[in-house]
């Protein structure tokens, strides 16, 4: 069974049940029909260089194999998606060869920061793995005590200090504590406040000094959290956050809830960043590593 499929319902059906009736309908390859294909695409959140790519590439391929029935078409469309999303496939997270893994959480609030991280640490302890959480968002007010409610969930601590107090800190307790009991992964909340950008960029290399100086090879990924129910916004915020503050991967949210799932086709074609996880509800167990090949079999299962 394919691990994508129950929380991309919503998506396969603003998407390809769109494609499907178009392919029925005009049964033939025409202007008509690329015009019809573009704007579900782009109805579906693919990004508008994305599918005029992705437009391109299926005229060549038809023109090629001399198709003409619409019908044909679905098998190229599935394989073009797949190769738009490849090239850098690497969706397993980098981990320590030995000693600690320290994994940094990036993003704006409400993008599901806190909860992949519940999810995450959940996962590593399935896996026999000891975890530690850092509560390096001292600003959102909430924010420490959320985070101790799904440490509690999973059965993990989390090292703080008072709201307000300086991230940096919290992290350098963190590291410390980590080294201290031995664990495998320290994962790291950190502030997602929009406004003050600067001074958040400020904070985050601080906080990612602080760690380095700490454990030279740390942090082993810098994940940048993003909704995908945001649409092109979720790529306008990948463009500005992974451009500075050294982001190693991407995390997509909410994938279950919306039907602006081609957005994952449109980032892993448009950024150079990789996306490692997707999350696919609210749940502990809501958390997949990311494929693409399993993404677009999902789509067309
Ligand atoms: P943060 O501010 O970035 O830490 O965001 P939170 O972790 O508090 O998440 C914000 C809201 O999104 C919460 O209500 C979460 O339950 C919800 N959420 C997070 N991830 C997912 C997901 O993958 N699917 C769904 N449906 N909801 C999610």
């Amino acid at each position: 069974t394919n691990i994508f499929k129950e929380g991309l319902t919503k998506t396969r059906t603003a998407f390809v049940e769109k494609v499907e009736e178009l392919i029925l309908r005009r049964k033939k390859i025409d202007e008509q029909f690329y015009e019809e294909l573009e704007e579900i695409l782009i109805g579906a959140d693919v990004g508008v260089n994305t599918v005029m790519q992705l437009i391109d590439e299926l005229r060549a391929e038809v023109k090629k194999r001399k198709i003409e029935d619409a019908a044909d078409l679905q098998p190229i469309l599935s394989e073009k998606l797949i190769g738009l999303m490849k090239g850098d496939d690497h969706s397993a997270l980098r981990m320590a060869s030995s000693g600690i893994t320290v994994i940094l959480f990036v993003g704006v609030n409400g993008v599901g920061k806190t909860t992949t991280i519940g999810k995450l640490a959940h996962k590593f302890k399935s896996e026999g793995k000891s975890v530690l959480l850092a509560a390096g968002d001292t600003f959102r007010a909430g924010a420490i005590e959320q985070l101790e409610v799904w440490g509690q969930r999973v059965g993990v601590d989390v090292i703080k200090q008072q709201s307000g107090s300086d991230p940096a800190a919290v992290m350098f307790d963190a590291v410390q504590a980590a080294k201290q009991r031995g664990v495998d992964v320290l994962l790291c909340d950190t502030a997602g406040r929009l406004q003050n950008k600067t001074n958040l960029m400020e904070e985050l290399n601080k906080i990612f000094r602080v760690i380095q100086r700490e454990l030279p090879d740390a942090p082993h990924e810098v994940l940048l959290v993003l909704d995908a129910t945001t649409g092109q916004n979720a790529l306008s915020q990948a463009k500005l956050f992974g451009e500075k503050s050294g982001v190693t991967g991407l995390v997509l949210t909410k994938l279950d809830g919306t039907a602006k799932g081609g957005i994952v086709i449109a980032i892993r074609n448009e950024l150079n960043l990789p996306v490692k996880l997707v999350g696919l509800g609210e749940k502990m167990g809501d958390l997949q590593q990311f494929d693409s090949e399993q993404f677009v079999h999902a789509l067309f299962a």
